[in-house]
C-alpha cells in the first residue's frame, strides 16, 4: 500500500470506530478492496466495533472482543458462499444466510455477517441479498467485501454504504460508473441517440473518455475471456455476461481495436467533435450496422 492509500484507509477505520460509537452504523456495507486479506481484515475490524461493549470501540479487551479477535465470536459469522466446487457465490448460500438472519443474537445484540467474495455474487444471489438489505432485522449488519463496487447491482449499491479501500487511480467514480454501464446497453442495442447522449460529455472533456475507453476494453476484453470458457471474477461482472452472451468473438475483437484506436487519437489531441462523432460511427460499424 502506498502512503496517499494508507492515510485514506486509516481515515476509513477511524470513521468506523466514530459511526459505531454513535450508534449510526448503517446495516449494510460494502468493503472494495483489490486485495482479498485487507478487504476481509476491514469487515472482521468492523464486525469488532460492532459487538464490543466497551468504550473507544474495539476496546480490545471486553470478553466480545478477546472472541472476535480470536475468530471466535458466535455471532459474526464469514461466509465465500461457495457450494461444492464451483467458485461462484451460490444464491443457496445467500439463502442460509437469510434463514440465519432472522434468529436472535447468541451473546452479542447484533448479529453480522461477513459474505466474502462479493464479486462472485451473480444477479440471483445479488437480488437474494437484496431482499433482506431491504428490510434488515434491528440486529443485523452485512458486510459485504468485493474487488470493486462495479461488480454489484445498482439495487444493492442503494443500499449500502461504500467503504472503498482503493487507490484514486484503481478506483471507478459513480459518474464512470453509470457511463460504462448506458454505453454497454446502447452499443449493445445499437442506439445511435443513447450513444450520442452518453458520449455528448466527452466534448469538453476527454480524459474522461480516455478513461471509459479503458474501462470498456475491459469489459470487452472480459466478455472475450468469458466467452472461451473461463471463469474469473470481473470488475464488470453483470456488463461481461451481457456482452459475452450478445455478441460474437469476431465483434468482441473489432470493439476491442476500436477502443485502442480512440484512444490512441485522444492522445494525439485530435478534436473532441470528432472523436465523438468517430466514436458514436465506429462503435455502430463494429456491431455491424
Ligand atoms: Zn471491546
Amino acid at each position: 500500500m502506498t502512503n496517499e492509500v494508507q492515510t485514506k484507509v486509516d481515515k476509513l477505520y477511524n470513521e468506523v470506530c466514530s459511526s459505531v460509537e454513535q450508534g449510526a452504523f448503517p446495516h449494510g456495507v460494502l468493503v472494495e478492496c483489490q486485495n482479498e486479506r485487507d478487504g476481509e481484515l476491514f469487515a472482521r475490524f468492523i464486525a469488532n466495533c460492532l459487538v464490543c461493549r466497551g468504550h473507544n470501540k474495539p476496546c480490545g479487551v471486553c470478553q466480545d472482543c478477546i472472541k472476535a479477535q480470536g475468530k471466535g465470536h458466535p455471532d459474526i459469522f464469514e461466509t465465500d458462499g461457495k457450494k461444492g466446487k464451483s467458485n461462484t457465490f451460490s444464491v443457496d448460500a445467500v439463502r442460509d444466510v437469510r434463514d440465519d438472519a432472522f434468529i436472535v443474537p447468541n451473546e452479542s445484540d447484533k448479529k453480522i455477517y461477513i459474505l466474502k467474495n462479493g464479486q462472485n455474487m451473480n444477479e440471483q444471489a445479488q437480488n437474494a441479498i437484496l431482499k433482506i438489505l431491504e428490510e434488515p432485522p434491528s440486529y443485523v449488519f452485512f458486510v459485504i467485501v468485493t474487488t470493486s463496487k462495479s461488480t454489484m447491482l445498482e439495487t444493492v449499491l442503494s443500499r449500502v454504504q461504500v467503504f472503498s479501500l482503493l487507490s484514486d487511480e484503481e478506483q471507478i467514480t459513480d459518474k464512470e460508473l453509470a457511463i460504462v454501464k448506458n454505453m454497454v446497453t446502447a452499443i449493445l442495442n445499437v442506439n445511435e441517440i443513447d450513444l450520442m447522449e452518453q458520449t455528448a460529455v466527452f466534448l469538453k472533456n476527454n480524459q474522461l473518455a480516455k478513461t471509459i475507453l479503458g474501462l470498456l476494453t475491459e469489459v470487452f476484453r472480459d466478455a472475450l475471456v468469458k466467452k472461451s470458457g473461463f471463469e474469473r471474477d470481473f470488475r464488470f461482472m453483470q456488463e461481461s455476461e451481457k456482452v459475452s452472451n450478445s455478441l460474437t468473438a469476431k465483434s468482441l475483437m473489432q470493439l476491442i481495436t476500436v477502443c485502442d484506436d480512440l484512444i490512441k487519437s485522444i492522445d494525439r489531441n485530435c478534436n473532441n467533435n470528432l472523436l465523438v462523432v468517430r466514436m458514436c460511427y465506429e462503435f455502430k460499424r463494429a456491431m455491424g450496422r
